[in-house]
């Protein structure tokens, strides 16, 4: 299977060579060409499967140019017991007859991006032997929090590899921002750049689509590559668990074989629920995906009115890792939707970089509504969301998880759609546990309390064990301390790379 440009403006390339590149060099994301198909019958095969088994299917559907053999070392690099804290991988939660979290956050950083970021370094890997580069690959990251810390985790002592990501200054939390200044590994560099994450994010962009800089890093023996969700190699890890939830609702006798689920998740960059969107479109049998924004809600705005406009406030929320006004993957979304129109996505995103707005048309709009919702949750729903599902269940969500419940709450209040529903739990609640334990026990409980107390107390409230990749991060050395002008990111680079 090859992968074509969301703009038409590149050659079809292997999954390797998408892999290697991150982004298409003259602008866009590649997609695959086509979907593969899991008929029904291919679902019901799978039911007793483990989720490397099913792991293994689904890439071996879209990693054509790696062998089995191949595919499996990765898996078994990246899904284990040494990573993982269950052998379930990514476990569900039943929060009432209708409502299952898929628990997304059992890997060595906590957040769902170790779904991906455990496995990429390892399809990295190979690929660079498979294209015969004789290049060191630089991997370039914009985070808001959680991309970094699990791409430093898999990446560090790669070799052949560095890794250099950039965090908005201010921006993360302190445990997220402890998680990566605190990393060790010979290969591994932490920038925090004045700025917000769209100011990081279009940084890296701009650096990938520089004809004249990635040559000159050429000339030097480096390539650039990419660990966001902007590369081929983040998404398709992440189709698994879609299936594998639904696959593990069959198991457990929840649906029937057939039957279709509602999918919420809290976005960002789109690529978590574009995820699941291929999932849908191989043969999942979905009725709705419910796309969940924090008070950053561009997204619902978008999907509510058919217009795309960035130019507004970007807010600081308590579920950080969705302050995103520029979401990614929301391009590559409207390329699958429209049949792979690049002259519209061309257009679209033109408009986009010269206006920050652009305008769906109505045809458009009827498709994406046939099978999406969108909603937003303010930061003081989401404290009560928490307080609420910890009152009732017992059970502690963090922030971007309840941003999650409570728009899909809504949709259900609004639709009375009762289909059994997975929600995306993307983050264990340690790694915001200010704002978790300020929910279940009030402001008083963290004020002028550091966070390594907070985290004791919320292990006291909850019942939960801290994870093990947030303990004693305090006594930890720091490690990184560099700061930059979001103007000054290629000068850094250049710092940090010697040329
Ligand atoms: C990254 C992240 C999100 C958003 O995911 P996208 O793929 O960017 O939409 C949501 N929640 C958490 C905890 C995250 O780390």
């Amino acid at each position: 299977m090859n992968y074509i440009s969301t703009r038409g403006n590149f050659e079809a390339v292997s999954s390797a060579r998408a892999i290697k590149l991150g982004m298409v060099p003259t602008g866009g994301l590649f997609v695959p060409e086509f979907l593969p198909v899991l008929s029904m019958n291919d679902l019901a095969n799978m039911v007793n499967c483990s989720y490397q088994e099913v792991a293994e299917k689904v890439l071996g559907l879209y990693l054509t140019d790696y062998s089995a053999e191949e595919i499996r070392e990765c898996i078994d690099r990246a899904y284990n017991g040494q990573n993982f804290d269950t052998p379930e991988i990514a476990p569900l939660f039943q929060l009432n007859n209708h409502t299952y979290f898929l628990e997304l956050w059992h890997g060595p950083t906590a957040a769902f991006k170790d779904m991906a970021l455990q496995i990429m370094p390892p399809l990295l890997s190979k690929a660079v032997k498979k294209v015969q580069s004789d290049k060191e690959i630089v991997i370039l990251v914009a985070t808001s929090g959680d991309t970094g810390k699990a791409a430093l985790e898999g990446y560090k002592n790669v070799p052949g590899i560095r890794i250099i990501v950039f965090y908005p200054y201010g921006g993360v939390s302190k445990v997220q921002e402890l998680q990566m200044t605190t990393t060790d590994g010979n290969n591994t560099y932490v920038v925090a750049v004045k700025g917000n994450f769209d100011d990081c994010q279009n940084a890296v962009k701009e650096i990938f689509g520089d004809p004249d800089y990635n040559h000159f890093l050429n000339e030097h023996g480096i390539e650039l590559s990419s660990a966001n969700s902007i590369n081929w190699g983040r998404l398709v890890p992440q189709i698994i668990y879609y299936i594998w939830s639904y696959l593990s609702l069959v198991r457990q006798g929840q649906i029937n074989m057939g039957d279709k689920i509602n999918i919420v998740v809290p976005t960002g960059n789109f690529g978590n629920i574009l995820a699941g969107y291929y999932a849908y479109r191989m043969g999942l049998p979905v009725n709705k995906f419910i796309c969940a924004s924090n008070e950053n809600k561009v997204l619902t705005d978008f999907f509510r009115t058919g217009e795309y406009d960035r130019n507004r406030e970007f807010i600081k929320t308590n579920s950080p890792s969705m302050d995103i006004l520029i979401s990614s993957n929301l391009e590559r979304f409207l390329f699958e939707v429209n049949g792979h129109n690049s002259e519209l996505i061309n257009k679209w995103f033109r408009e986009l970089n010269a206006t920050g707005v652009f305008n769906i048309d109505a045809e458009t709009r009827a498709r994406i509504d046939a099978i999406l919702a969108a909603g937003f949750a303010t930061e003081e729903e989401t404290l009560a969301t928490i307080r609420e599902v910890f009152e009732k269940k017992h059970y502690t969500v963090d922030t971007h998880t309840a941003v999650a419940l409570k728009v899909y709450w809504d949709y259900v209040k609004s639709t009375k759609d009762h289909t059994p529903t997975v929600i995306a739990s993307t983050a264990n609640p340690f790694k915001f546990n200010a704002a978790v334990l300020e929910a279940i026990k009030g402001p008083e409980a963290i004020a002028g309390k550091d966070e390594m107390a907070i985290l004791q107390e919320l292990r006291e409230v909850s019942g939960m064990e801290i994870h093990p990749g947030l303990r004693d991060l305090d006594k930890k050395p720091v490690r990184h301390n560099r700061v930059a002008a979001k103007e000054e990111l290629v000068q850094e680079i250049n710092n940090i790379l010697g040329v």
